[in-house]
């Protein structure tokens, strides 16, 4: 095994996470000549989210020339939606092309860090000992903690037990029953990839998702060797793709438009469920947009299949030996896959991260994050956070909502050198005034009309997730750094309590 290189004992910039957001973030910061530059990824590579997330089917939703760093278009992607394994190796590749490897330290957990107002300094403890830094990125993703759902028993059940974002190779699936927990996007993707395998499929069903059609093809030779030869053609298939992902916000805005998409999806149930009680258990009781809408040409097929049942009854328990309903019918199974999905809202570094008095993200939070601009948070100085609260989206790619982020960051850091400033953080009324903004783009949207729960409302019911407009108006609001809505942060004798002054 390569030696791991030691921990510098301070650096400029610590980056938590090397997905794409810590790999952009590194790229861009070197780039502007910010060179002192860490990376600590708790995992054994890059990738994050693409790393982890390994399960049979699993591929992006986001078309690539879209899904992919602006900075470093793939000519050579194979699919118009590529597969986890290509995102993956895109992710390497960029990581190794960029150096952003140089300034990687793997196999490192960051376990806390605390703002100190003497030296002005994030001190950090991580699981490969202690560094300070002047500026904290949290880059650690949205999707990155794995939500195991809390059902009675399932600590007893007899056979293995896995999260779809933890998938085990090692567990064969021929010729086993198997159940599975979940029909969100990752499991209308791994269902069918291994509903040929199995003797006997359960897919349990709390609610129906929407499902759209999936206009997925292979990108021809000719076409790859075009955008090599001439990057500017893939740059027009960019915009196009951006340009039309764009018009898709309007549905999540009027909720009106939502209704006449739902017909396309009700045609697409029809096209491919014969059976009709099969199909009546298929449609979905909300609003098209109000969770994730769903793509796949093969989830409703491989629900049809004779080895596959749909399952609705709520689960009152799991037992060793299989899942038992509430209507008192026990179905056995083998092995259990739970595609629960994740916990966006309440990161567990939310409960490690102190800010200039002493308190953590999650007790300023009180379970509905919010950070200005979804990137900077008041009274946690010279923090960042990529794909921080309210920069989800819905209907196009993160990674330009990511680039948005890293711009700011850039700019930030830019006018600090400029200005000898060593610390700062955004006004309260700066963060309060974009916490009201997110929250009148929001109203009369899918997210708050449409009739669900979903994962991008937090414990007090608020969407502290998603951006809820089009990605140009967050880009053109983010990516530029205005001083007038930041704070610069003095330095403070050792214990005594911080001042902020007004820049
Ligand atoms: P998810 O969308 O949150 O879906 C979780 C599923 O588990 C839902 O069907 C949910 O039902 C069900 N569930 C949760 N707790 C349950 C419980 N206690 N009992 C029964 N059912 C339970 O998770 P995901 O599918 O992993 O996807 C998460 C996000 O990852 C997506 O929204 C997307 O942003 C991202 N993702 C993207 C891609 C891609 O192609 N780009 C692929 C996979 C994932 P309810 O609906 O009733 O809550």
């Amino acid at each position: 095994m390569r030696r791991m290189a030691a921990l510098p004992a301070h650096v400029q910039v610590a980056i938590v996470g090397a997905g794409f957001g810590g790999i952009a973030a590194a790229v861009r910061l070197v780039q502007a000549g910010v060179r002192d530059v860490v990376l600590l990824e708790r995992g054994d590579e890059v990738g994050g989210t693409w790393r982890d997330n390994r399960y049979p089917g699993c591929a992006c939703d986001v078309q690539s020339h879209l899904y992919s760093l602006s900075f470093a278009p793939n000519p050579d992607w194979s699919r118009t939606y590529s597969p986890q394994p290509e995102i993956q190796a895109y992710a390497r590749r960029v990581a190794d092309d960029f150096g952003v490897r140089e300034r990687l330290h793997l196999h490192t957990t960051v376990l806390g860090a605390a703002w100190d107002g003497a030296t002005q300094r994030w001190q950090l403890r991580t699981s490969r000992g202690a560094l300070t830094a002047a500026v904290l990125v949290l880059a650690q993703g949205a999707l990155s903690e794995p939500a195991m759902p809390d059902i009675p028993g399932l600590d007893d059940f007899r056979g293995p037990v896995f999260h779809s974002a933890r998938w085990r190779d090692d567990v064969a699936l021929e010729g086993r029953r198997v159940a599975v927990i979940g029909t969100g996007a990752s499991a209308i993707q791994f269902v069918p990839a291994i509903q040929p395998r199995v003797a006997a499929l359960d897919v349990y069903q709390r609610t129906p998702p929407w499902v759209m059609p999936r206009h997925d093809r292979a990108i021809t030779a000719v076409e790859r060797a075009i955008y090599r030869r001439l990057p500017v053609a893939q740059r027009l298939v960019r915009a196009r793709i951006y340009a039309w992902r764009e018009l898709l916000a309007l549905p999540f805005q009027h909720p009106r438009l939502a209704r006449l998409v739902q017909h396309i999806a009700l045609a697409h149930l029809r096209a491919q469920v014969a059976d009709p009680a099969l199909r009546a258990r298929l449609v979905p009781d909300y609003v098209i947009g109000c969770k994730r809408i769903l793509l796949s040409n093969d989830w409703y097929p491989a629900l049809a299949r004779p080895n596959v049942q749909v399952v609705n009854d709520p689960i009152a328990r799991v037992r060793p030996e299989g899942i038992e309903t509430r209507d008192g019918t026990v179905r056995p199974a083998d092995v259990l896959i739970v595609g629960t999905g994740f916990r966006p809202t309440a990161p567990p570094l939310a409960d490690a991260v102190h800010g200039r008095a002493g308190t953590t993200l999650a007790a300023a939070w009180q379970g509905s994050p919010v950070a200005h601009l979804g990137t900077t948070v008041h009274g946690f100085p010279n923090l960042f956070m990529l794909m921080g609260p309210n920069t989800g989206l819905g209907h196009s790619s993160v990674l330009y909502m990511l680039e948005a982020q890293v711009a700011h960051l850039v700019g930030a850091l830019r006018h600090c050198a400029r200005h000898g400033i060593a610390a700062i953080e955004p006004t309260r009324a700066a963060q309060a005034a974009w916490r009201d903004d997110v929250a009148r783009r929001e109203r009369g949207t899918v997210w708050t009309s449409g009739g669900c729960a979903s994962w991008y409302l937090d414990r007090t019911g608020r969407n502290s997730t998603l951006w809820p407009d089009f990605t140009w108006r967050f880009r053109r609001r983010v990516a530029p750094f205005d001083a007038s809505e930041y704070a610069v942060v003095a330095p403070t004798p050792a214990h005594d309590a911080p001042t902020l002054v007004t820049a």
